[in-house]
């Protein structure tokens, strides 16, 4: 048997002495959820590996760290409507919704029905399916029946910051999201200044690409 809850601790600890995890929020949210859960049995053994895995349809769940960062850039509390672009297995939704509180919505779509139908699976085994919600369809085109959102997270890398979601954004909302530049990518934290995207870069990323303007 693997000792998953002592791996996560040590993975925890670790990425708090990068300086990747600076809040108690993003601390506890990486130490109660499972990212065992959220992979297929084979792949379980490197859950609490700092590493990207890949998964169904050539997608990949993203790193821990990337996963701790990009919560703590998104600042997130109880109360808040958070969208997610590419639920993937659903494990960074939940990582959102700890760091909530599990108080707030989150909502997540997936372009794969597959992947889609995994993740509201995994969910719902760990009971999140009250705070995270699964859709599935284009992300770069957001969910404007429930917007405005406070935050949106994008998992995929776009070649630009899709306009629909960016005014799907609330006026003080944060938006974290790799940017295609070149041959590399650029994550990005996005706010609204005057209504005009102001653009913070961060760092250099590796994501899977969004799909992107696709009828
Ligand atoms: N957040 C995920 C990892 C995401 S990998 C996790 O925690 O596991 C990126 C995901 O984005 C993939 O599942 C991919 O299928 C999805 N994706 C790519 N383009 C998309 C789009 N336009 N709309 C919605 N999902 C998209």
């Amino acid at each position: 048997m693997i000792d998953f809850a002592s791996a996560r601790r040590r993975l925890v600890n670790s990425l708090k002495d990068e300086g990747i995890i600076r809040s108690d929020r993003v601390e506890r949210a990486m130490l109660t959820v499972p990212r065992e859960e959220f992979l297929p049995s084979y792949l379980r053994l490197y859950a609490y590996e700092d590493t990207p895995l890949e998964i169904m349809y050539g997608q990949t769940i993203s790193a821990p760290h990337m996963v701790a960062m990009m919560c703590e850039l998104l600042d997130l509390k109880p109360g808040l409507r958070v969208l997610e672009v590419g639920t993937g297995t659903g494990y960074h939704a939940a990582v959102c919704a700890e760091a909530m509180e599990r108080r707030g919505v989150v909502y997540t779509i997936e372009y794969y029905p597959g992947l889609a139908l995994y993740a509201v699976q995994n969910l719902a085994k760990l009971g999140y399916l009250d705070v995270v919600h699964v859709f599935i369809g284009d992300g770069s085109k957001g969910l404007p029946r429930y917007a405005p959102f406070d935050r949106i997270l994008v998992t995929a890398a776009a070649p630009k910051i899709p306009p629909k979601l960016f005014e799907q954004l609330s006026s003080d909302g944060i938006m974290v999201i790799p940017i295609e530049e070149g041959l590399t990518q650029v994550l990005y934290v996005v706010t609204k200044e005057d209504n005009m995207p102001h653009m913070k870069p961060v760092t250099y990323v590796s994501f899977v690409r969004m799909r992107y303007g696709e009828e």
